[in-house]
């Protein structure tokens, strides 16, 4: 658990196919602290931070991205912010009894996978698909046919090392707007299929790819850190305090003395009493009006 997340991105000279490779084990454990999840919902979170990563690694541009699923079952909502910078966030909200072995229907219920991609210059995208896969990886790649139709292959592995938990995966990608034979790509993702989940989080990522690879020619970049880091602040806070209206303001701090903003993704609080809000109010724009 020492090791730093690390997102590594790397591509096969001979094939027009990218791959990710990515742990996120320190940061999966963050995003768990000061929450009680029951353990499928721990899972599903772990899945949907890897996911999460490896889609950001696939943007060309500076920008956030959120994966969301939503639905009508026991966890009804499970989110993960991520940008370019590979910093994440998520929270999920369970509503209802989450049985010992539910799988992702279980959980979410009827229900759909949202993408939005907000690049930091140009429009927001937001890609909604139904929940038809079986595990969050399948449904996944139904998004990438249908959205970008790039053939894409996820493979997620989620678990425990000595006690610890720790979650990573890899990404097949073919590239746009080049040849790739269905073959080649089959056979790659048979190979990378193979990967277990005790070499993902064990061995460094060379070792991994030549275990996998060691017919293919393959380049490997530079990684990147993942780290968990939420986008909350007392700046945010105020702003939103903002757009309340003034008697509901005035009566909560009549009736609680002070308001108290708890953030759902790190557990962080941030406390307003009658001077701060009378402070936000004099102040025509708090200092960072952005709110995400
Ligand atoms: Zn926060």
């Amino acid at each position: 658990m020492a090791n730093q997340d690390q997102l590594h991105r790397y591509l096969f000279e001979n094939y027009a196919v990218r791959g990710e490779l990515v742990t996120v084990s320190n940061t999966w454990k963050q995003m768990l602290e000061n929450h009680n999840y029951p353990l499928p919902v721990k899972t599903l979170l772990g899945e949907l931070l890897v996911a999460t990563s490896l889609l950001t690694a696939t943007l060309k541009f500076a920008g956030d991205i959120t994966v969301q699923l939503q639905g009508d079952g026991p966890m009804n909502l499970a989110v993960i912010n991520g940008n370019n910078r590979q910093q994440m966030r998520g929270v999920a909200r369970v509503q209802g009894d989450v049985p010992a072995n539910a799988d992702l229907k279980t959980l979410v219920g009827n229900g759909y996978l949202v993408i939005t991609i907000t690049p930091e210059e140009g429009e927001r995208y937001q890609g909604v698909v139904g929940l038809e896969g079986d595990t969050l990886a399948a449904c996944l790649e139904d998004y990438f046919m249908r959205s970008e139709q790039l053939p894409t292959r996820l493979f997620i592995r989620t678990g425990e090392v000595d006690g610890q938990p720790t979650a990573g995966g890899m990404l097949l990608q073919v590239l746009p707007a080049q040849e790739t034979q269905v073959n080649d790509f089959e056979h790659l993702a048979v190979l990378t299929e193979t990967v277990k989940a005790e070499e993902l989080f064990s061995l460094a990522a060379e070792e991994v790819l030549w275990r996998l690879y060691h017919e293919e020619e393959v380049t490997l970049y530079d990684p990147q850190d993942v780290e968990f880091k939420c986008t909350c602040s007392r700046e945010r806070c105020a702003a939103a305090l903002k757009t309340l209206p003034d008697e509901e303001v005035d009566s909560i701090i009549a009736e609680e003395g002070e308001i108290d903003m708890h953030c759902d993704y790190c557990g962080n609080h941030y406390l307003f009493n009658a001077m701060d809000i009378a402070e936000i109010r004099n102040n025509a724009s708090p200092a960072n009006p952005q709110v995400h």
